[in-house]
């Protein structure tokens, strides 16, 4: 049966990230970096959309040991992918030149060095409990490590405050969608780098933001409030690399230009100084083509839910989200069209079996579900959701509880 999948602690992925680096390369490594992935609690598909969203980082992390070379060589081995060592000459990465997931480790030495920092080459050794293409950024955590610890090997000194970690998180959105050739927005990398212990992330993609404004830190405590945060992951196929993501993206700038706006973000901005927004909508986004409307309706109604539920925490109020986050979930499934089977069914699952509100999270296309519930009811829930799956004759799902954790950072 597959179950509640367990974060490894700090010193389990440092000392299974130096095992594979000495096994590789036959010498200790220098140090082990550690990034999170990440699960959105609302705002999806509004990064790019210079919108708002609201994450928590996960205890689950990618752990890098790595060793600085002399040369402009990167040499890298993954136990996620066979274990079997790849090499990249710095001076040959550019966009389309690198296959596969190496793309996502080079892709933030070129970067960083694009923005004009000098990075050397490196040895690296790549071990991970962040579930694989899960829809939980398995990709950000082994980009944000790879950036602390390139940060740190070359006295950057951006890892030190948050402003720096703005930077690195620009440079592995770069890496992603430049060298990786995936057009994501910058949510994924924002949390893993720059969320706190304890607390959602409310991130502001207003572009030329200053880093002090387009982050602030949310306590979000389930415990006190008697509730637990539960992640199902479908294990549904979800691939972001494909044209749906793409696609999506080109609708949203398709509407915006349409409708005489720099982003969609103006317009929900400017629904959400309304009386009524719902009334007001249809005649805002009369204009659109019939294909187009339903996805800057998504995404405008979105950016307002993040609003809504970001008022319920600062107002203490966190039992009250499950309805947005419900909301939320029928925006994606209706309007973007993001969700799949899988999705669905988790969500439906685990509302049905006491949930207070249950909505995907990530991409889409398969990946990850979150449902809030009460503490109490988490093996009823986690049970509900086991046996809808198994009823339907789907891979069984593997499940995890969510506490806000803690960013990138050095590991050993
Ligand atoms: P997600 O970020 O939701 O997990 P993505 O498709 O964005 O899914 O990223 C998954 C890709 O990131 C993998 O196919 C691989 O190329 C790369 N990747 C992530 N984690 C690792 C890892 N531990 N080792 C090697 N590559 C990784
Ligand atoms: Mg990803």
């Amino acid at each position: 049966m597959s179950g509640v999948l367990p974060a490894w602690t700090t010193d389990e992925g440092t000392a299974r990230a130096t095992t594979l680096f000495e096994q590789t390369f036959g010498a200790a490594p220098l140090g082990v970096w550690a990034a999170p992935g990440r699960v959105n609690l609302i705002g999806e598909h509004t990064d790019y959309n210079a919108g708002l969203c609201l994450p928590i980082a996960l205890e689950h992390r990618t752990f890098v040991a790595v060793s600085p070379r002399a040369d402009r060589l990167v040499r890298l081995v993954s136990a996620q992918e066979q274990s079997t060592v790849r090499e990249v000459r710095l001076g040959d990465v550019a966009p389309g030149t690198v296959e596969g997931w190496p793309a996502y480790v080079v892709g933030v030495a070129w970067a960083l060095e694009q923005a004009g920092h000098s990075v050397v080459g490196f040895d690296v050794a790549v071990d991970s409990c962040v579930p694989y293409g899960a829809g939980l950024s398995s990709s950000a955590a082994l980009e944000s490590a790879v950036a602390v610890a390139l940060d740190d090997l070359a006295g950057l000194g951006l890892g030190g405050d948050d402003a720096g970690r703005a930077a690195l998180a620009a440079a592995c959105v770069r890496a992603e969608n430049e060298i990786a050739g995936a057009p994501t927005g910058g949510m994924d990398q924002s949390t893993s780098l720059r969320a706190t212990t304890g607390n959602a992330v409310l991130l502001d993609f207003t572009p030329g933001l200053d880093p002090v404004d387009s982050a602030r830190h949310v306590p979000f405590d389930l415990a006190d409030a008697g509730l637990a945060l539960l992640v199902v992951d479908t294990r549904a196929p979800h691939a972001l690399v494909d044209g749906q993501y793409a696609a999506r993206r080109d609708a949203c700038e398709r509407a915006a230009r349409t409708l005489g706006v720099t982003s969609l973000r103006e317009i929900a901005d400017m629904l959400g100084r309304s009386e009524s927004p719902a009334d007001e909508l249809p005649a805002v986004l009369a204009a659109l083509d019939d294909d187009v409307r339903p996805r800057a309706r998504h995404v405008v109604t979105e950016i307002g839910r993040v609003g809504t539920f970001v008022g319920l925490l600062d107002a203490g109020d966190v039992t009250e989200v499950g309805p947005v986050m419900d909301a939320s979930h029928a925006s994606l499934r209706e309007d973007y069209e993001v969700s799949c089977p899988e999705l669905d069914l988790a969500v439906t699952a685990a509302r049905e079996a006491g949930a207070l509100g249950a909505r995907m999270t990530g991409g889409g296309f398969g990946g990850s579900a979150i449902a809030l519930v009460r503490a109490t009811d988490i093996a009823a829930v986690q049970d509900a959701v086991l046996a809808a799956f198994a009823d339907a004759g789907y891979t069984p799902p593997d499940l995890l509880v969510a506490v806000p954790a803690a960013p990138a950072g050095r590991a050993g």
